[in-house]
């Protein structure tokens, strides 16, 4: 091929934005013309080549956006140590279906149980399905949202949390909130109802949210409208690092 030639094509597949192509452009050729391959057969097998590079970035971009503290994916879960969970359900979990469904996702549990680790894992999964998935503390959460009511900028932020596929909300129940935060919380979440997915890991009995929700009322809204058609995870298991310290003595 002519350097002319060669020039231009490069040009021509970065103005398409096929920049995988272009960059291994020589390559492809190359190896094209040494198989002997067709135009059709060599025209396939650019196009796979970009789609799965656009795949990949899509979701390292999704799983970047997330903002997960660890990246703990399902293949790290040993289901072996926690015979009590339904493994049928997180297999069904982790084909997204409750996302396109948006049904919500509560475990229920004790600390150390694995809640945050399944939650990150099943976001993954979201990830790789190329939902958009953010993984928030609720205090975390609730913090941003009275830092945006001071500046004036609450619905902004609103806005934002509504616009996720997926919600994760890790660990409600370790710290109670202001009756402001609480009422925050509570506006994100009613707006986000039968808009989008709610994961939520609690230490908490249903019987307990009160406590760190503080108004009754207010509290038996929300837990109606999440807990409504929502898949309800009990992780009664004891801790898993418990679990493996008491193995490692024994
Ligand atoms: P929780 O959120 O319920 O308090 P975590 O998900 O933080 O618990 O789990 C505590 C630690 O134990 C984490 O490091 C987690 O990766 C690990 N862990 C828990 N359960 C399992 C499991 N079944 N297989 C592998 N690691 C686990
Ligand atoms: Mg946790």
């Amino acid at each position: 091929m002519k350097e002319a030639t060669l020039a231009a094509l490069k040009g021509n597949l970065k103005a398409l934005k096929l920049s995988t192509i272009a960059g291994n452009i020589e390559v492809h050729l190359r190896q094209g013309t040494d198989a002997g391959i067709g135009y059709d057969e060599f025209l396939l097998e650019l196009t796979v080549v970009e789609l799965q590079t656009r795949a990949q970035n899509r979701e390292k971009r999704r799983i970047r956006e997330a903002k997960f503290p660890l990246i703990k994916p399902l293949e790290t879960f040993d289901l072996n140590a926690v015979p009590e969970l339904d493994i049928r359900l997180i297999r069904e979990l982790s084909g997204c279906g409750y996302i396109t469904e948006r049904r919500n996702v509560i475990f229920l549990g004790r600390s150390g149980a694995g809640k945050t680790h399944l939650a990150t894992a099943l976001g993954i999964e979201a990830c790789k399905n190329n939902y958009r998935t953010r993984f928030v503390t609720c205090y975390g959460l609730v913090n941003e949202l009275l830092e945006a009511g001071k500046e004036r900028d609450l619905s902004r932020i609103l806005q934002r949390y509504a616009r996720y596929d997926l919600l994760i909300l890790d660990e409600l129940g370790y710290i109670p909130f202001s009756k402001e935060g609480s009422e925050m919380l509570f506006q994100l979440l009613a707006q986000r109802h039968e808009m989008g997915a709610v994961m939520i890991t609690t230490n908490l009995g249903f019987a307990d949210w009160t406590q760190v929700f503080g108004d009754p009322v207010m509290t038996a809204a929300l837990l109606d409208r999440l807990t409504h058609k929502a898949h309800i995870i009990n992780c009664t298991w004891d801790s898993y690092r418990l679990k493996q310290s008491l193995k490692e003595k024994k």
